[in-house]
């Protein structure tokens, strides 16, 4: 059975029902991948890799985990820590803004509960992925550990995937961010980036710039989401540039990019070609949009994914 560890936090999700009412949920971009990727592909060992509290949102929260079939065995509990919380508002136009609880989560002391052991049993891992959402939650202080993780991971032989899913809140300067997205690009055997995160951070904007920066990189598989328009993909092969069919009536466009990465993944460890990967990728994050919130319905999802079951 393939195995992949992901490492990021997931959040207790508040969103408005009516003006008085909220409806409570959990999410966060490596969560959101990693549902997707375990509900495409059962046989599939998924991990994920982070840390929650003892209280009862944790609970629940790790209840939430199993139900959805992902392995928690490195779901680490701290003693003195709660999960991170965000809202979501809606205005009166339909636009969504989000405000963040997540300073002092026990996410952010993941990096405390892994050692020498843990990094051995997570070496054993086909794929290690990770996001720039997770880069900012690692404490500053845990990074060199974090980075000496990685390097352990990748000479055991793991492919190092990341998203760079760029978040400007969760930095205290942009080139801080940029420093550890450039030690992310180097680790990286898969890239997932999307041009508009790409363009937020970095000055490139444009398809072929986001291209031309990577060719300094040893990657194996570059995949460029250029929202609605294609899918750029590189590798040993080549080049090979794979449309989107638009999607007329977008709900929700939380978790495109998340959706994506699960279908990608899932599909690139199930055997199939960048190619094939990415067509699926781009039908499951185009189904997605058409729905509220970042996890869309078990029940609605296998309807429609059961094919590839
Ligand atoms: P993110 O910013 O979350 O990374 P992107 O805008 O890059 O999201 O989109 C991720 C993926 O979602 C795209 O690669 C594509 O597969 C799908 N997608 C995004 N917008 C649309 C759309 N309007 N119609 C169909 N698919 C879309």
């Amino acid at each position: 059975m393939k195995n992949i560890f992901l490492f990021g936090e997931c959040m207790i999700e508040l969103m408005h029902t009516s003006s008085m009412t909220m409806k409570q949920s959990f999410a966060g971009d490596v969560f959101n991948t990693a549902v997707y990727l375990k509900r495409l592909f059962p046989n599939t060992n998924v991990n994920l890799v982070t840390a929650v509290g003892q209280d009862h949102f944790s609970e629940n929260m790790v209840k939430y985990f199993q139900d959805e079939y992902l392995s928690t065995d490195y779901v680490f509990r701290s003693e003195t820590k709660i999960p991170g919380l965000y809202a979501i508002q809606l205005d009166q136009y339909g636009e969504r803004s989000f405000t963040y609880w997540r300073d002092n989560s026990a996410a952010r002391t993941v990096m405390d509960f892994i050692n020498e052991d843990i990094t051995k049993q997570l070496s054993k891992g086909d794929i290690f992925f990770f996001s720039g959402i997770s880069l900012g939650v690692v404490r500053p202080e845990s990074r060199d550990k974090f980075w000496q993780c990685i390097a352990e991971l990748k000479a055991a032989g793991v492919k190092i995937a990341f998203d760079l899913n760029y978040r400007p809140k969760l930095w205290a300067t942009k080139a801080e961010a940029q420093a550890q997205f450039l030690l992310a690009f180097e680790a990286s055997d898969i890239l997932l980036p999307g041009v508009d995160d790409f363009a937020a951070i970095f000055d490139t904007n444009d398809i072929h710039g986001v291209i031309s920066f990577f060719e300094q990189y040893h990657y194996q598989e570059l995949v460029v989401k250029n929202g609605e328009k294609n899918v750029y993909c590189l590798s040993s092969t080549g080049q090979d540039i794979v449309d989107v069919t638009p999607v007329k009536q977008v709900v929700d466009t939380t978790s495109a990019g998340d959706s994506f990465n699960g279908g990608y993944l899932g599909a690139r460890m199930a055997g199939h070609s960048i190619t094939k990967s990415v067509e699926l990728a781009n039908q499951v994050a185009g189904f997605v949009i058409q729905h509220p919130g970042a996890i869309v319905e078990s029940s609605a999802f296998s309807s429609r994914f059961n094919s590839f079951l």
